[in-house]
């Protein structure tokens, strides 16, 4: 059976009263997309992975989280419906259900994942849900004043979650619907609409939904509980400067009088940071990995070894948390590279630039750095196991 994952994530996310939208706000150091979307990247069922993105995302400076599964980007629209339709229009054809997920709830178990496609592929449609524990009434809004009209049974009453998960044509004529003028808030009401029976599957109470600062605030204190401690690793080059070299650091060529000797690309920042991450996965070194004798590595960028150091870290069980940088040279000023630096490693190592820090020095003119006759760089890599940063 084939089954993708629609990860909703297009909206603006701001009634949590931050200017970042929530889902890439940290959560126990993973941004809530990140550990939405790890849920079902992690469970064995699911086999293609959609994430719906607010519309600027290209300008802005989120990175797609890295994945096992492969993934496709696609862009929000102005409501909830219009997201989910653009993100169908990717689904791969072959697709037997497809699951649609709010980003906003990172704390899915792959049991409530299970069983949502169980039922889906079985009754066409079904959608977590949990009894509710309040009494619910009607009211009557008269200006400020509220009016109970009613006292609902409360066992007739069951709170929508997600994931929502459908058959393939259930969603497609949901879609359609939606396409056609019809508003609602979520898909399963889309398919009521359609004529198509909604099941409701056990949801758990544990997958709450993250739309207030106090939901974030307890969120994070639930993530921050489970998190255990990771492994850090440092790492640190120096290379000559001489003339008629480029300087690169960072996978960026930075205007200068002098640059780096080396073998490769001399790139100090890349190399430091490539060896924080193998010291990290306690994997060795730089020159084990990529040996100056194998032509492979005589030219490349070392952006790619530090690609090269994330993955066998990655293929060891761990991901990496943050990595800091510091840069030691007397001249040209690195600041205004910074960011450009920082954007190049992230997207070698598959994490959000805001994990990456880079920092300039210079030696104050002592020694051989202070003289100018050499650069060199620190840095300190944090990975975590991959089962850990994923919940
Ligand atoms: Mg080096």
């Amino acid at each position: 059976m084939q089954v993708t994952a629609i990860i909703a994530a297009g909206g603006a996310g701001v009634r949590i009263g931050a200017s970042t939208p929530k889902q890439f706000l940290d959560l126990g150091g993973k941004s809530i997309l990140e550990r939405s979307v790890a849920a079902f990247d992690d469970h064995p069922d699911v086999t293609e992975l959609i994430i719906v993105l607010p519309p600027d995302s290209g300008r802005n400076p989120y990175a797609p989280p890295s994945t096992r599964h492969p993934v496709r980007i696609v862009t929000g629209g102005r409501r909830r419906q219009d997201s989910v339709a653009n993100a169908f229009d990717a689904v791969d054809a072959a697709a037997d259900v497809v699951l649609v997920h709010d980003a906003a709830r990172p704390f899915v178990t792959a049991e409530v994942i299970t069983r949502t496609i169980r039922a889906a592929a079985e009754h066409g449609a079904a959608i977590a849900a949990i009894e509710a524990s309040d009494t619910i009434k009607r009211v009557r809004r008269t200006g400020s004043n509220k009016v109970i009209v009613e006292t609902i049974p409360r066992d007739t009453i069951y709170l929508a979650q997600t994931p929502q998960g459908f058959r393939r044509d259930v969603l497609a004529a949901a879609v359609a619907l939606g396409r056609s003028g019809v508003d609602a808030t979520d898909e399963a009401a889309l398919a009521e609409r359609a004529g198509h029976s909604v099941h409701l599957i056990e949801g758990d109470p544990g997958n709450v939904k993250i739309t207030t600062a106090d939901d974030l605030h307890a969120a994070r204190q639930r993530a921050g509980g489970r998190a255990r401690t990771g492994r850090a690793g440092t790492g640190y080059d120096l290379h000559r400067l001489v003339d008629g070299r480029p300087l690169i650091l960072a996978g960026v060529t930075i205007p200068s009088e002098r640059g780096a000797l080396g073998h490769s690309d001399a790139d100090v920042v890349c190399h430091a940071a490539t060896d924080a991450i193998l010291g990290a996965a306690g994997l060795g070194d730089i020159g084990r990995h990529f040996p100056d004798s194998d032509p492979r590595w005589k030219d490349a960028s070392s952006l790619v070894l530090l690609e090269q150091a994330a993955s066998l870290a990655r293929a060891a069980g761990y991901e990496v948390g943050n990595l800091d940088v510091t840069v030691i040279l007397e001249r040209p000023k690195i600041k205004d590279h910074v960011d450009d630096m920082r954007g190049r490693m992230a997207a070698a190592i598959g994490i959000d630039p805001s994990r990456v820090s880079i920092k300039g020095k210079t030696n104050e003119g002592v020694d051989a750095v202070g003289r100018g006759e050499a650069i060199a760089a620190h840095a300190i890599a944090l990975i975590r196991s991959r089962s850990d940063a994923s919940r």
